[in-house]
């Protein structure tokens, strides 16, 4: 019998400590299947903030879908209308109206989802072609119409007025790009390094004046769902599994609030965001909203949120955050993506590190420095003086 006791008690100690107990709102048997497979790889996220922003709808077979799953989880997040889809389907004008009647923030994404200036792909060639300056303001304002229009103008009197460039070009460029505006005689820079390359560039961007006459303030992001890379329709089972677990991941590794990118015209996010919220905040993310997340000095500090009084000046203090933002858009040196050679930033454990120590090149945000760059002194507790 003592035996038997004991055994028991062993037991049950084995199952606490590996079970997982999570409360889901929905989606239960594959949320069930993400507990399993965390239980054996446990994360915490220790109150780390997050607000869910979503690009490209309304839509729909999934925006409804989205609005519905939030609803159910009192979780407020913003929408970045691209408006040409209320031209096309002027009946998605009221998926628009109900989300505003929600709570959420209705923001633009602008009208064609064009790029407002460079953009290039990682071979360097040009996708398209940025939009001249009188299509930029005619994109703004024929969005802001629509926008308007579909919600009787309460878009206008929202407390806060966003705006997100189509692939972030506009505000958020990638060096290479910045090299290629100077190359082209569009922009000359006085700085050598990236981070002061792109302060100046937030300084003289034509399209982020272009948002400052509008009374827009910028919101980027500084998480990446990874959905662009996924098709439109539900993929199978254990692509969304892992899906959830590299954004869970993600946004617990990182050391300051997060704007995550989701775009709500892919229906993965129909299931995978409702397992996010879920089992995040069972892990201890908390979800807040646009107004909130704006008042985190890191956002502003690092350029995520650029306030329209700030539009002009070019306000990115963080070095850290602006060059995560660079990795986001996809120019990393191959050469840094070695774990052994790693000392700032590792895109293995997807982790900064504090110290930066040992006698090689320093990578950091993807590309490398030498240890006299004045980023790296200012960044890095380096232990040579
Ligand atoms: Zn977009």
């Amino acid at each position: 019998m003592v035996r038997f006791l004991i055994l028991l008690s062993i037991f049950s100690f084995i199952q606490s400590a590996f079970s997982f107990d999570c409360s889901l709102k929905s989606h239960e048997g594959i949320g069930q299947k993400v507990l399993t497979s965390l239980e054996k790889n446990t994360i915490s996220c220790k109150g780390q903030k997050v607000h869910l922003s979503f690009d490209d709808g309304p839509f729909q077979n999934s925006t409804p879908q989205i609005l519905n799953e939030l609803k159910m989880r009192n979780v407020m997040a913003s929408f970045f209308v691209t408006s040409k889809n209320l031209e096309l389907k002027p009946e998605s004008g009221k998926i628009v109206s109900e989300t505003l009647n929600s709570g959420h923030l209705i923001s633009s994404h602008g009208h064609e989802h064009r790029a407002h200036d460079i953009r290039l792909d990682s071979a360097g060639r040009d996708v398209e072609a940025p939009l001249t300056q009188s299509q930029r303001e005619e994109d703004i304002k024929k969005s802001v119409s629509y926008l308007n229009n579909v919600t009787n103008n309460e878009f206008n009197k929202q407390s806060l007025k966003l705006f997100r460039f189509p692939y972030g070009r506009g505000a958020m460029p990638s060096e290479n790009e910045l090299r290629v505006m100077e190359e082209r005689g569009m922009m000359t820079f006085q700085g050598h390094s990236f981070i002061e390359r792109l302060k100046e560039y937030r300084r003289k961007s034509p399209a982020l004046h272009t948002l400052s006459g509008f009374g827009f303030s910028h919101l980027g992001w500084n998480h990446d769902s990874g959905d662009s890379a996924l098709p439109y329709s539900l993929p199978d089972e254990d692509k969304i599994i892992e899906y959830v677990k590299t954004n869970l991941f993600n946004l617990c590794k990182a050391s300051t609030p997060r704007v995550a990118l989701f775009h709500d015209t892919k229906m993965i996010n129909t299931v995978a965001v409702p397992l996010i919220v879920d089992i995040g905040q069972c892990l201890g993310l908390k979800f807040v909203s646009a107004q909130d997340m704006v008042k985190e000095p890191t956002i502003s500090s690092g350029g995520v949120f650029i306030q329209k009084e700030d539009l002009a000046k070019g306000v990115v203090e963080n070095v850290l955050e602006g060059l995560s933002g660079a990795e986001d858009s996809g120019v990393v040196n191959p050469a840094c993506t070695n774990p052994e050679t790693l000392q700032c930033w590792s895109e293995y454990t997807k982790r900064w590190y504090n110290d930066c120590e040992g006698d090689r090149s320093i990578c950091l945000g993807g590309r490398w420095y030498s240890r006299q760059d004045e980023i790296i002194k200012k960044n890095c507790q380096l232990n040579d003086s």
